[in-house]
């Protein structure tokens, strides 16, 4: 019944879709595409937000970008706003992925397809397309390679014997963000052998993910942990040894603590990353940052372009994944790219030679 209800109200209301309401019919040459980013205090969300713009102007679409400043209410109001001015698709890397579930049934009112963009919505059916990396892959690249770092195991993955013990702390993302909790999910499942072995020693005890997790990806509420960590756990020379960090800007929080605390530069402990942001990286050239978790963000806005694109031509978006996202409603039909774990060893291959970054950009 409820369906019947969605399906009617958008035959009522499809003025701007066209006829039927429905994106994919009618003609959508020139149409408004809604582009809704998190913030711009992150590199990769620029990057992102640039590309799928460039991406949908190349193809004759208008774009409406909006970033929102990790604002939940500017992020709501920002998509109310598009959907006003008419927009026919909206791609969303959402920054709570439960608070915009009036929106999603507005535009679904308005026969407007939605596209989650690497951040799952959760929580609501009128979610069409989900374009992500595999996010619970990259959890376990981060414990692999911080395993790795430690010499816990070898480049192949193999273990070489070491036993350790090594102290380490554990960070996680946003409570908010659906992806948190599948980087530390992937993390831990990796992870808890050695902990349970005793080959890695928590030394806060902290383990649970809302213990560790850092609201809104904050780099300054990761450092203020750290420094915690450390005033409260490794006083009288006990050092820590690693810290699974889940994204750039919190491993860098992470070291302004540690080297505030006294850790030299060149003895920091082995610490993870993610998203391969050109201060990072400079941060693992000079052997600082262990290691970052790349995401090509080209190929992710590529792909969402290509959904947009073909929801408004009326062809249905290919997808390589329909069992992994659950949004608490539906399974979310995904397509699913692929992590590679960058260090020192290999940032020249993967990142430049890619043409993600010049040398340049990374001296
Ligand atoms: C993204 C990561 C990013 C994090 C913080 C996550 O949703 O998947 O790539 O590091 O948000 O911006």
């Amino acid at each position: 019944a409820a369906l019947g209800v969605a399906v009617s109200l958008a035959a009522c209301s499809g003025g701007r879709g066209g006829t039927g309401g429905d994106s994919g019919s009618g003609d959508n040459k020139g149409a408004l595409v809604g582009v809704a980013m998190p913030t711009k205090t992150s590199e990769r969300w620029i990057k992102d937000g640039d590309a799928v713009k460039s991406g949908l102007e190349k193809l004759g679409y208008k774009v409406d970008l909006e970033y929102a400043d990790d604002k939940i209410p500017q992020q709501v109001q920002q998509i109310s706003n598009m959907l006003t001015k008419g927009a026919k698709i909206l791609i969303v890397a959402s920054i709570d992925g439960t608070a915009l579930s009036d929106q999603l049934d507005q535009a679904a009112e308005q026969g407007v397809k939605v596209i989650a963009y690497d951040r799952l919505i959760n929580g609501n059916k009128n979610v069409d397309y989900y374009t992500t990396f595999d996010n619970y892959k990259v959890g376990v690249d981060q414990a692999t390679s911080l395993l790795t770092g430690l010499g816990v195991l070898d480049a192949d993955g193999k273990e070489t014997g070491e036993k350790g013990p090594f102290n380490v702390e554990l960070f996680a993302g946003s409570p908010d963000d659906n992806n948190a909790t599948f980087f530390y999910n992937g993390a831990m499942d990796t992870l808890k052998k050695y902990i349970d072995d005793g080959t890695l020693v928590v030394g806060s005890g902290q383990t649970g993910f809302t213990q560790v997790a850092t609201l809104r990806w904050d780099p300054a509420t990761a450092q203020k942990r750290m420094q915690d960590l450390i005033a409260s756990t490794y006083s009288g020379g006990k050092k820590v040894d690693g810290v699974l960090s889940p994204y750039d800007g919190l491993s860098i929080g992470i070291i302004s603590a540690l080297t505030s605390a006294g850790y030299a530069t060149d003895a920091l402990p082995i610490i993870t990353g993610q998203d391969a942001e050109a201060a990072s990286v400079k941060s693992i050239i000079a052997g600082q940052q262990y290691s970052t978790i790349y995401k090509d963000t080209r190929q992710l806005a590529d792909e969402a372009v290509k959904m947009a694109d073909d929801l408004l031509t009326g062809t249905k978006p290919e997808v390589n994944d329909t069992k992994s996202y659950d949004n608490k409603v539906k399974v979310v039909p995904t397509f699913l790219f692929q992590p590679t774990v960058v260090t020192k060893d290999n940032y020249k291959k993967v990142l430049v030679d890619s043409g993600y970054y010049t040398e340049a950009d990374l001296k």
